[in-house]
């Protein structure tokens, strides 16, 4: 059923079915980042309201763990069906809280949809085994259930779509879950929860907790009852659930940062790797993981590319996402545009040349120009640090070996890129690279078909595919002996 952006906007926390306040009556304000005017509160809550939606999805479990399949599968259908019925509405709200243009909230609100068809699917194909027994008369079945209640904790760039991919795997499987969307996007996050009781997902399935972040992710780090973790979110907040995951020995699924490459090697395609290159910095104004960090363009087409890719950059439009025709939209705050200066005066203090923007917007507020800088060296901090900004550092380098050890040389290993037209080339280099995901001849790859997820610093376990449901199942091995035979 379409209902109206303001219809989603929950300002209220769901715990067992019930929309509720914060105990302390606390709220936060939520601001639109492309106006700085408060839209609306959500509550502040902690500890006390996290253990109580711990409690329900607990006594949720004990009946959803034996729903078949075939029921959670139409459950998720029809959790489908209301997302894209709604798609329109959804992405209004995603754009008020975070900023990004209309089209690519459109877009993110559709692959929250795939994700969850994705799994519908998926949850009908959760085999198990019958294992060839060494005893005559022992069977050995293996099966898979769910591993129970689950935790899910997300970030604001991708408010809907990060929690699909958790929401979605959690209730195929026949887990149950506490979620805490981001502080600065809340709303996207708890539409899930209005969306999940218009489609009759039975109370304390979903239950949705916003506020302090360090009370709801202590009540759900110390918690027994929480058997699985899955963030989406800096390494630096990874690295601390992964130590308090610890003491209860919980499993842990980490999407984290990244420092993408994107390689333009002299046999490319310029044109398209322009294009490409542009795609994969600037959507969601360089607010992605998988966002190009660094671009190394080798020495024969370097200059090409460079001219070529600042005019394409200068003629990116920014301006409110919910104007038409806006291809870049606000940063999410104050916070983010300052980090972005700090970075952009590093590089210039250390030699490199502002080819494209440099500044902040003539609109002002959060509003940045997409940035070029060429000249890019090692030192710079954007060699290593993760720039969440609208800036493209240009990197030169000689040789492909050359070329593969830049990119790898980071603690980071979530998405890369690289351009060429030869075919040898296209594997050498996609096996040496050290990434979860590579784009070759294509800037941006997430599809709920593919596994999503990174190596080194950058996470553990994968999201999406046939192997996104895997890490909410325990595998169990049933001996039946006594068989007589
Ligand atoms: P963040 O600061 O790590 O926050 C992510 C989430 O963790 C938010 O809900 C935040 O709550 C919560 N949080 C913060 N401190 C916590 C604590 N001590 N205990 C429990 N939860 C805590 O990340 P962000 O700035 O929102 O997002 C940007 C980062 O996410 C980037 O590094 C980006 O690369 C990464 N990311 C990764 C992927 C991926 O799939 N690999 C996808 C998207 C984004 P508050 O909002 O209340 O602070």
């Amino acid at each position: 059923m379409l209902q109206k952006a303001h219809f989603w906007k929950r300002e209220a926390n769901l715990i067992g079915g019930e929309w509720v306040g914060a105990d302390s009556g606390k709220t936060i304000d939520v601001v639109n980042p492309a106006t700085g005017e408060t839209i609306g509160t959500v509550p502040n809550a902690g500890k006390a309201e996290t253990e109580r939606a711990i409690a329900a999805a607990e006594k949720a479990f004990e009946s959803f763990r034996k729903t078949t399949a075939a029921e959670r599968a139409k459950l998720l259908r029809d959790l489908h069906d209301a997302i894209m019925d709604n798609q329109d509405p959804l992405a209004e709200l995603l754009t008020m809280e975070q900023g990004k243009p209309l089209a690519e909230s459109r877009g993110e609100v559709g692959m929250s949809a795939a994700y969850v068809l994705w799994f519908a699917e998926e949850a009908r194909r959760v085999y198990g085994d019958m294992v060839p027994s060494p005893w005559a008369d022992r069977r050995i079945m293996v099966t898979k259930q769910p591993v129970g209640v689950i935790a899910a904790i997300t970030p604001w760039n991708f408010p809907s779509s990060m929690l699909s991919r958790k929401i979605g795997p959690a209730i195929a499987a026949g887990c149950t879950a506490v979620v805490k969307p981001a502080t600065a996007t809340p709303y996207s996050g708890l539409a899930w929860g209005a969306l999940c009781q218009e489609v009759g997902i039975p109370d304390g399935v979903v239950n949705i907790v916003t506020g302090s972040a360090r009370e709801i992710g202590g009540a759900i780090m110390e918690s027994p009852v929480v058997k699985k973790v899955t963030f989406t979110g800096s390494t630096d907040v990874g690295k601390v659930l992964l130590k308090q995951a610890a003491d209860t020995v919980k499993k842990v699924s980490m999407e984290l940062g990244g420092n993408a490459p994107f390689l333009v090697f002299d046999d490319a395609d310029i044109d398209r790797a322009v294009a490409g290159g542009i795609a994969a910095k600037y959507r969601n104004s360089g607010q992605t993981c998988v966002c190009t960090n660094r671009f190394y363009v080798q020495a024969g087409i370097y200059d090409r590319f460079a001219e070529k890719f600042a005019a394409a950059a200068k003629e990116l439009k920014v301006g409110s996402g919910l104007e038409e025709g806006t291809q870049q939209g606000p940063l999410i705050d104050e916070g983010a545009v300052e980090k972005v200066e700090e970075l952009i005066a590093d590089a210039v203090d250390k030699g490199g040349n502002i080819v494209a923007g440099g500044k902040r917007h003539e609109l002002g507020g959060s509003f940045f120009e997409p940035t070029v800088i060429a000249g890019a060296t090692p030192d710079m901090r954007f060699s290593k640090e993760e720039i969440f900004g609208p800036v493209s550092p240009l990197f030169k380098f000689e040789t492909e070996e050359e070329g593969i050890r830049l990119a790898n040389d980071t603690d980071f290993g979530l998405a890369c890129y690289f351009y060429t037209q030869d075919l040898g080339r296209t594997f050498r280099v996609s096996e040496a690279l050290e990434y979860g995901l590579v784009g070759v001849n294509e800037g941006v790859i997430t599809t709920e078909v593919a596994p999503f997820g990174g190596m080194k610093e950058s996470g553990l376990g994968r999201e999406g595919s046939k192997y996104g449901i895997d890490d909410y199942l325990e595998i169990k091995y049933v001996c039946i002996g006594g068989l007589g035979m």
